[in-house]
């Protein structure tokens, strides 16, 4: 599937949920309103969309949320991908989770294809994790990391930089997660949806902070890129890669190969914009599948060029007004 700017989208992200079992603080208010859940896809409705997408040409599909295991039943789902994996233009199927349930699901993940995924972690000190992220225990998902390992998955690991809370600590992370074998991914923050705080006071400019890295790292840059806003630098040391996303300070547009679908069945073309199409109207009116793979290709028809992140003291309210729990990191 070609957009009007010549980028071939095969990456499809859908958010199966806005629920989670945390509040990070630069994620969500404390006293979130969640959607009601009559509005949501059902699993069936969100198999059947996923499968028309892989029949357009999606190769990769990573489900996230809000927390994509507190949705019930989430591996049926999981599944039913994973039998299109090799069979279909699927290659591969993947999730982000915060992992507070890893754990218990890590095994049924492996056994499903599932050969990477990506943990979200801010900090490796329990305090700190319990008030960045308001109701996690650092533990439980210390637990599931470990249990995914055993079980064959390989793990990459996210980090919200965050100045004045986690910036000392970055490099101890990332330690840590190369001395455990994980690639370790740091994201600026992004100024989606509101929260209970001023997202500017904990901005880190990540082009800035490479400088800090690179006296505590012998990098290089890397080649590896996966069509997203990730840059890769290799470490000479442990071999594991760092890769930054910078949306705000980078300008990560012209490869962007990945379009996103809300778990209420809104396709957002841009994670950064407000353009959004509707397959939940359709779907629930009875349409064909030829219809629906009509307006699958109509939305790609609409993908815009770049985003309009824009975060500085001038300009502290969100640039879209939806969290990222909604539409999926
Ligand atoms: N709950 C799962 C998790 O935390 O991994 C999946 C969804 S979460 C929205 C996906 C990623 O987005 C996480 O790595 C999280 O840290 C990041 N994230 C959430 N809100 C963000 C924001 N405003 N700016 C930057 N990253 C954000
Ligand atoms: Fe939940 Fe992930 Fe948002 Fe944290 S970042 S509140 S874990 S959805």
């Amino acid at each position: 599937m070609l957009d009007p700017f010549n980028r071939n989208i095969t990456y499809l992200r859908i958010s199966v949920t806005d629920r989670c079992d945390f509040r990070c603080v630069y994620c969500m208010s404390e006293n979130m309103t969640f959607l009601p859940k009559a509005n949501l896809l059902t699993l069936e409705e969100l198999h059947r969309l996923a499968s028309l997408f892989i029949e357009c040409g999606i190769q990769k599909i990573r489900l996230t949320g809000g927390e994509p295991l507190v949705r019930k039943n989430l591996m049926w789902l999981i599944e039913k991908l994973s039998q299109k994996i090799g069979k279909s233009n699927l290659k591969e199927l993947t999730i982000t989770t915060n992992g507070s349930q890893l754990a218990s699901f890590a095994n049924d993940l492996a056994d499903n294809e599932i050969k990477r995924i990506n943990v979200s972690l801010d900090t490796l000190d329990s305090d700190l994790f319990k008030k960045i992220t308001r109701w996690g225990e650092l533990s439980k998902v210390l637990d599931g990391i470990k249990v995914a390992q055993d079980s064959g998955i390989k793990i990459k690991i996210n980090t919200v930089a965050l100045k004045g809370i986690n910036d000392q600590e970055i490099p101890s992370i990332i330690k840590w997660a190369h001395s455990n074998g994980m690639d370790i991914t740091l994201i600026e923050t992004m100024p989606m949806g509101d929260i209970d705080g001023d997202r500017t006071e904990n901005y880190l400019p990540l082009t800035d902070y490479m400088k800090v890295l690179e006296q505590e790292f012998k990098l290089t840059e890397s080649d590896y890129n996966t069509g997203g806003p990730s840059r890769y630098y290799t470490s000479t040391e442990t071999g594991c890669k760092i890769g930054l996303i910078t949306p705000l300070s980078h300008n990560f547009c012209s490869d962007c190969n990945r379009v996103r679908v809300t778990c209420t069945g809104k396709m957002y073309m841009c994670l950064g914009q407000d353009d959004s199409v509707d397959f939940n109207k359709l779907m629930r009116n009875n349409a064909t599948d030829g219809e629906i793979i009509q307006l699958i290709h109509r939305s790609i028809s609409l993908k815009p060029k770049s985003h309009d992140f824009k975060i500085d003291e001038y300009n502290n309210a969100p640039a879209v007004d939806r969290h990222m729990s909604v539409t999926g990191g």
